[in-house]
């Protein structure tokens, strides 16, 4: 049977905290091919993760949110910040210490098929990472395993399938076994339904809250969907061009939503109620290019409602109530 790790006594309620995180990728170019600027993928972010919670972090595609995901992973490394992870600085491990935080901290990926090996039965996918870390008996391993696969919603023999049988849900459950394997403590979702069918996207919702309650999981839930993040979230972070422009927790940013892009991002989810009538917003422009991002505020260029300082000073991330922080001059 499956066992929850107990042995770390925690000093704060987080089990994540992050500051001031940088993620700067240079662009190189001329006939040197030297450093002619940088892309600021993710541009000075903080937030923190109590243990037990969903935060989902929300925004457009090429906003930095999964940048910040690798980032927390050490998949990609930091420019700059900090990453705290049950109190210990992780910024700047490697080797066996990375290797150890690895354990408790695990990604489930938005296209669970480009990153099950065709090759490997299913079995051996999930069991891959027990035994690299664990080194139990074949016998162990795989009562572990059938024990994971039951826990997803899958059949034992599964166990001896390739993934190529299964459709996108079940390969998305192969790969959330894959991730539990190691018992870790905090789970990076990356859009894990957006390429789902929208039929099977709940059940897979659905499961990953179950699988939080009875492991007593974290999740940094990311997603570019408000409907699936409401869902899924305790409390939700806004990203804009590398930079959090509003945190709150979710009843308070739904239905009060102070930073104009988060109003805009509200007001494009439709109404499951035909009586409610919504306005919605609708941004002038592009998201501009993270390599030159604009002065100022970040969103100044589309703002409806900028003002001349919105162009000269960056507004911080700054609370308005104790569950609910903006970075607009609007307060
Ligand atoms: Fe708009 Fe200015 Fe607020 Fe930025 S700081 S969101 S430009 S009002």
């Amino acid at each position: 049977m499956i066992t929850k790790i107990t042995e770390y006594s925690p000093k704060s309620d987080n089990i994540l905290k992050v500051e001031n995180l940088k993620t700067y990728f240079p662009v190189k170019g001329g006939f040197l091919k030297q450093t002619i600027g940088y892309v600021k993928a993710v541009d000075g972010i903080s937030f923190e993760i109590k243990r037990g919670e969903t935060l989902g972090l929300v925004g457009e595609s090429g906003c930095g949110k999964s940048t910040a995901a690798r980032t927390i992973l050490k998949l990609v490394k930091p420019t700059a910040g900090s990453i705290l992870f049950e109190d210990n600085e992780i910024t700047d491990i490697s080797g066996s210490k990375l290797r150890n935080i690895r354990k408790n901290m695990q990604m489930v990926f938005q296209d669970p098929y480009a990153t099950l090996n065709p090759m490997q039965m299913v079995g051996d996918i999930i069991a891959e990472p027990i035994y690299n870390y664990m080194k139990k008996s074949n016998a162990k391993l795989k009562e572990e395993v059938i024990d994971l696969l039951e826990k997803v919603g899958l059949p034992a023999d599964a166990y001896y399938k390739y993934p190529h049988k299964f459709s996108g849900g079940q390969r998305q459950r192969i790969g959330i076994a894959r991730a539990l394997a190691l018992k870790p403590k905090l789970i990076i979702a990356d859009e894990p339904v957006s390429a789902l069918d929208v039929s099977v996207q709940s059940q897979v919702l659905n499961l990953l809250k179950d699988l939080q309650k009875e492991f007593e999981l974290t999740f940094l839930f990311i997603a570019h969907d408000l409907s699936v993040v409401k869902h899924m979230s305790d409390r939700i972070g806004v990203m804009y061009l590398g930079n959090m422009v509003e945190m709150g927790d979710r009843n308070s940013l739904y239905a009060n939503p102070l930073h104009p892009y988060t109003k805009a991002l509200i007001s494009a989810i439709p109404s499951t109620d035909p009586r409610q009538k919504k306005e919605r917003i609708i941004l002038k422009g592009d998201v501009p290019s993270p390599i030159n991002p604009p002065s100022g505020c970040p969103f100044h260029p589309r703002c409806p409602v900028a003002r001349p300082e919105c162009s000269k000073i960056k507004p911080l991330l700054k609370e308005v109530k104790p569950t609910h922080r903006v970075a607009c001059h609007l307060y």
